[in-house]
């Protein structure tokens, strides 16, 4: 049962001495009831309190932790159902799937296609999180020697797929030194299943399946929840739920429900991440990708796709990273002064913003042009040209204060800067701010840059 704030104010020290963040104790008991912060930062409750509120301490959707030499990935501890209201903070596994049928040769080079793909996006190095291995074969042995193949070609995270527990044991002694996720127990398997995930202490996919046309939602919900209790009963606390569902409506239905279910009612039972399978509810790799898209918004903490090309992954991560970006911290560059195409003292100076995005525009359409130059970023909170400018954080002051403290003065030998064509307004102010310097406007456009430069 859920504590209300004021029922956990009661029992923390009522000290107020702020070491948890926040000035008051009621203020952190509010948040605590909120499910916003984590009882582990008061670091004076009594052992009595701790127990009393490790319910109300509780993260609603569990947090499980996947790792591989060195390389971890985090899923669940989610506190709101919409990014707008604080933000999402662990972004969804993405997988690739491989069966243990296929010669290993392939299985090897399949693996070192997903590990060799990392795409550069606004500064933000992104790529998969790792391959999902499948027991096609029916011989736990050979699923072994494929878990093994894969475990040599690259270090990322593991989920090992087989109903069979004799096939995850096999997967689990080749992927040794790794903590894969284990997929998955049902009604039938999950005590073998189940023992071989505490052994290991590794996290355990639970599966109702959808192969009864009859059953709602609400019973393979109801059956779920039956199972997630009976196997953390058994003592594997650390789940990831698999509701059975695989097309775009019943999907996001029901992954919707749990997420609701699990933030809005405190309903434990439900409380843990969810895996999607996308190519099981596709028809086409470009329907796979639309789903996998849908899940990923909406709300999958594991993605395990069938497909792995380029251009599906490069989508699939470029939304993944916009979703789980904090939308009250846009993306920013640090402040300072960064040479194009090795620059000279002779070299242009041009000034933007540090917004993520403005910053990689003008830096790339340089780039792109051979010219060198210098791009003075400036401090504008984050925020792109217009909209910085109207908000006072890009005005002429702040322009010349970037001039003068970012190291600009000492690289080149003219006083010319050149100005984002969008606050041309600022040309008059700016030569009050930087007397001698020639102001000239620019572009309103990153990519009529080169045009501007060549001139
Ligand atoms: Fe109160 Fe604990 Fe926060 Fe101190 S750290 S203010 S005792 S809740």
């Amino acid at each position: 049962m859920a504590l209300s704030g004021l029922e956990i104010y009661k029992l923390l020290p009522k000290t107020n001495c702020k070491d948890c963040g926040f000035p008051t104790c009621l203020a952190f008991a509010m948040k605590l009831a909120q499910k916003q912060v984590e009882l582990a930062a008061c670091p004076h409750v009594s052992e009595a309190a701790q127990a009393a509120l490790s319910d109300a301490a509780a993260p609603p959707i569990r947090l499980i932790t996947l790792s591989s030499n060195g390389n971890k990935l985090e899923v669940g501890n989610e506190t709101v159902l919409y990014r707008h209201e604080k933000t999402f903070f662990h972004q969804p596994g993405i997988f690739v799937r491989v069966s243990d049928d296929l010669p290993l040769d392939e299985i090897k080079a399949r693996t070192a296609e997903v590990d060799g793909y990392v795409v550069d996006y606004v500064g933000m190095p992104l790529s998969y999180d790792g391959l999902a291995i499948a027991y096609a074969s029916g011989n736990p042995e050979q699923f072994g020697d494929a878990v093994k193949a894969v475990c040599d070609t690259t270090h990322k995270l593991l989920i090992l797929i087989a109903d069979d527990p004799a096939a995850l044991k096999a997967g689990l002694a080749a992927a040794d030194g790794r903590t894969p996720l284990l997929c998955a127990a049902n009604a039938e398997n999950w005590r073998r299943v189940a023992l071989a995930a505490k052994n290991a202490k590794a996290p355990l996919v639970v599966r109702v399946d959808d192969s009864d046309p009859s059953t709602s939602s609400e019973q393979r919900l109801d059956g779920l929840a039956k199972l997630t209790e009976d196997i953390a009963k058994f003592g594997v606390d650390d789940l990831v739920l698999d509701p059975g569902v695989r097309g775009f409506n019943e999907s996001l239905a029901t992954i919707t429900h749990i997420r609701r279910l699990a933030l809005k009612e405190n309903f434990r039972a439900l409380g843990y991440p969810v895996i999607t399978f996308p190519g099981e509810g596709a028809t086409s790799q470009l329907d796979e990708v639309t789903l996998a898209g849908q899940q990923i918004a909406k709300y999958a903490g594991f993605v395990v796709l069938d497909h792995f090309t380029e251009a599906s992954a490069y989508a699939l991560l470029v939304l993944r990273a916009n979703i789980y970006t904090d939308p009250q911290k846009p993306i920013q560059v640090e402040p300072g002064v960064y040479p194009i195409n090795n620059p000279g003292p002779d070299s242009p100076l041009m000034v933007t913003t540090n917004f993520s995005i403005t910053y990689f525009s003008v830096a790339n359409e340089v780039e792109s042009s051979g010219l060198p130059g210098w791009l003075l970023v400036a401090d504008a909170e984050g925020m792109s040209v217009l909209t910085a400018w109207a908000a006072g954080k890009f005005d002429a002051e702040r322009i010349a204060k970037a001039v003068k403290e970012s190291g600009a003065l000492g690289k080149i030998s003219h006083k010319q800067v050149i100005l984002p064509g969008h606050v041309a307004v600022l040309m008059g102010e700016l030569e009050e701010e930087l007397p001698g310097w020639e102001i000239k406007v620019g572009p309103r456009e990153a990519v009529d840059l080169p045009a501007f430069l060549k001139m």
